[in-house]
C-alpha cells in the first residue's frame, strides 16, 4: 500500500489462520476507498508463540505500537496451555485499552435473527474488576479473586460511553452493575455514572441491575442504545448481544485507550477455513472502519461501511451468511473484497445509511476528575483464619486475644454471619472473616495495634492467611457488614 504525505502510521498485524487472508482483503478496500493510512506490519501469534515468547509478540514490536498507537489486528490462535498468555490481554493492559466497543447490529433479512432491529454499542470496561488477576488459594477449600474498582477507572469508561454516544449521535445509554449486591465496588460504578450523566442533558439514561439487564437484552435487545457496564458484565452481554442479532461474524471491535487503540474482529482465527479463500472479512473491515473515525478519516470510514452495507443488501455474500433466498451470488473472500470496492461511493437502499460527520477522535483525556483525599480512619481490621470447626468454638476461642483495643464483633463464613448467633444450618468451610473492631468507637487505631493483635493471634497458634483494613472515609464506612450483621 502507498502512503500519502498525510498518511497516518498505524501498525498492522496480518495474524493467524484466516487473519492474513481477512487482512489483505480490508487492506485493498481501505486504499481502494482513500484511506489515508501508513501500515507498519508487526508479527504476532502462533510463530512468535513458537519461538519462545509466551506473549504472542516481539519485544521489538512495542516500538512500533507505541509510536503509531494505532493497531489493525487480525485474529491469532492462541495456544492451549503452556503457559502462553492472551495476546489480547497483554496488548489491551499494557497499552492501557481501557474501553472495548462493541456495536452489535443485525443485517435483517440477510443475517437470520428474531430481532431484526438491533443496534446497540456495547462499552466494556477493559482492565479493572475481576480481570486485574489477582487470584489466591487461601486453605483448603477456598480460593478467592480480587475485584478492583477504580474511581478513575469507572469516570474513564463512564465519560467515554457518553463521549461515544454524543459523537455517533446515539439517544440513550444504559448502565448495568450488581449494586444491589456488591454496593461498594459497583456502587461506586453507578454512583460515577449518576454523577457524569448530568453533563449530557440531551441523552436518556438508565440504570439497570445486570442480571435483568442481560435478560432483557436477550429478549428485547432493540430497546437498548448504547450500554455502559463493568468488565465481566461487559464480556457477557456482548456476546448476548452479538449472539441475538446473529451476526458475531461480522462484529468489528474497539479497544481504546487515552494514547493508543487497537481495532479487530470479533471472530476468532478460524483454523477449519484458514487457506481456503473463503472467509468473510467484514468482522476486520468493521474494526477498520471504527480504526478510520478513531484517526479523523470519517470520510474513508462512511464510505466503505456504505458500500459494505450496499454489498451487503445486493446479495453478494461470503458462504458463512449464504442463504439461498435471500442470496444472489456465493462469492470467496476476494470477490468479496472486490464487490465492496466495486461499490465505494453507493449508498445503501435497504438499510439506513450510515454517517460519520466530522469523523473527530474521541478525546476523553485529561478530563479526569481528580480524587480528593478523604479523612481516613482505622477502626478495626478483618482477619481470615485457615481453620476447621465449629463457629461457636472459634468464637469462643478467638475472644481471648481481645484486648489491646481490640474486640472480636463477628465471625463470618463466605461473607454469612455465624457468630456471635450464627444458626446451625449455615454452612461453613475453613475460611473465617474474623471482625475485630476499636473498643472505643471514638478513638481511631493506631496500626501498631493491629500488629500486635496479629501476633496474639499467630501465638495462639491460629493460622490467618490474610488482612483487610476497617476504614472510614471522612466518617463514612468504607467496608461492607457480614449477611446478617
Ligand atoms: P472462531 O471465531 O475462529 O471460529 C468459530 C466458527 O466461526 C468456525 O466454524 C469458523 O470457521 C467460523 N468463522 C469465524 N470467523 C469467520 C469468518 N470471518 N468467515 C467465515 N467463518 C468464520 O472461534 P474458535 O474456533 O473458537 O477459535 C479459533 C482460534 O481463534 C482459537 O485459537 C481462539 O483462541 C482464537 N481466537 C482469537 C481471537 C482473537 O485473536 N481476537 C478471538 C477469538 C478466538
Amino acid at each position: 500500500m502507498s502512503s500519502t504525505p498525510t498518511a497516518v502510521p498505524i501498525t498492522v498485524a496480518y495474524g493467524d489462520g484466516i487473519g492474513p487472508e481477512i487482512m489483505d482483503a480490508t487492506l485493498r478496500i481501505l486504499t481502494a476507498a482513500g484511506a489515508r493510512i501508513a501500515p507498519e506490519v508487526i508479527e504476532i501469534g502462533e510463530q512468535v508463540y513458537a519461538r519462545g515468547q509466551t506473549a504472542g509478540i516481539e519485544p521489538a514490536s512495542w516500538d512500533s505500537l507505541r509510536r503509531t498507537k494505532v493497531f489493525l489486528k487480525s485474529p491469532i490462535t492462541t495456544p492451549q496451555g503452556g503457559g502462553f498468555k492472551s495476546l489480547n490481554v497483554t496488548v489491551r493492559k499494557t497499552l492501557g485499552l481501557y474501553a472495548n466497543v462493541r456495536p452489535c447490529v443485525s443485517f435483517h433479512p440477510y443475517v437470520a435473527t428474531k430481532h431484526p432491529n438491533v443496534d446497540v454499542v456495547i462499552v466494556r470496561e477493559n482492565e479493572e474488576d475481576l480481570y486485574a488477576g489477582i487470584e489466591h488459594r487461601q486453605s483448603d477449600e477456598v480460593y478467592q479473586c480480587l475485584k478492583l474498582v477504580s474511581r478513575p477507572g469507572c469516570e474513564k469508561i463512564i465519560r467515554y460511553a457518553f463521549e461515544y454516544a454524543r459523537a455517533n449521535g446515539r439517544k440513550q445509554v444504559t448502565c448495568m452493575t450488581k449494586d444491589n449486591i456488591m454496593k461498594i465496588t459497583d456502587g461506586l460504578f453507578h454512583r460515577v455514572f449518576d454523577e457524569v450523566k448530568v453533563e449530557y442533558p440531551e441523552i436518556q439514561t438508565h440504570h439497570m441491575i445486570i442480571d435483568i439487564g442481560a435478560a432483557r437484552l436477550a429478549t428485547r435487545p432493540e430497546d437498548f442504545d448504547v450500554i455502559v457496564t463493568l468488565n465481566l458484565y461487559g464480556d457477557i452481554i456482548s456476546d448476548i448481544a452479538a449472539e441475538v442479532t446473529g451476526s458475531v461474524g461480522l462484529g468489528g471491535s474497539a479497544n481504546i485507550g487515552d494514547q493508543c487503540a487497537m481495532f479487530e474482529a470479533v471472530h476468532g482465527s478460524a483454523p477449519d477455513i484458514s487457506g481456503k479463500g473463503i472467509a468473510n472479512p467484514s468482522g476486520l473491515l468493521l474494526g477498520a472502519v471504527m480504526m478510520l473515525v478513531h484517526i479523523g478519516q470519517g470520510d474513508v470510514a462512511e464510505k466503505i461501511h456504505n458500500a459494505w452495507l450496499a454489498t451487503l443488501e445486493d446479495g453478494v455474500h461470503t458462504g458463512d451468511i449464504y442463504h439461498e433466498k435471500v442470496s444472489e451470488l456465493k462469492v470467496g473472500t476476494t470477490a468479496f473484497a472486490d464487490a465492496v470496492i466495486e461499490r465505494l461511493g453507493k449508498q445503501p437502499v435497504k438499510f439506513a445509511p450510515v454517517a460519520y460527520a466530522g469523523g473527530a477522535p474521541i478525546a476523553v483525556a485529561g478530563r479526569i476528575t481528580p480524587t480528593k483525599p478523604a479523612k481516613k480512619e482505622l477502626v478495626g481490621v478483618d482477619v481470615f483464619l485457615h481453620w476447621r470447626g465449629a463457629a461457636s468454638t472459634l468464637g469462643e476461642q478467638l475472644r481471648r486475644v481481645d484486648g489491646d483495643g481490640l474486640t472480636l464483633s463477628m465471625i463470618s463464613n463466605r461473607g454469612v454471619k455465624v457468630w456471635p448467633n450464627g444458626l446451625p444450618e449455615t454452612f461453613c468451610t475453613d475460611h473465617w472473616r474474623c471482625r475485630f473492631t476499636a473498643t472505643d468507637a471514638s478513638h481511631p487505631l493506631a496500626l501498631s495495634q493491629v500488629l500486635s493483635l496479629l501476633m496474639r493471634v499467630g501465638n495462639a497458634n491460629f493460622d490467618f492467611v490474610k488482612t483487610e483494613h476497617l476504614y472510614t472515609f471522612d466518617g463514612v464506612s468504607g467496608f461492607s457488614l457480614g449477611q446478617g450483621q
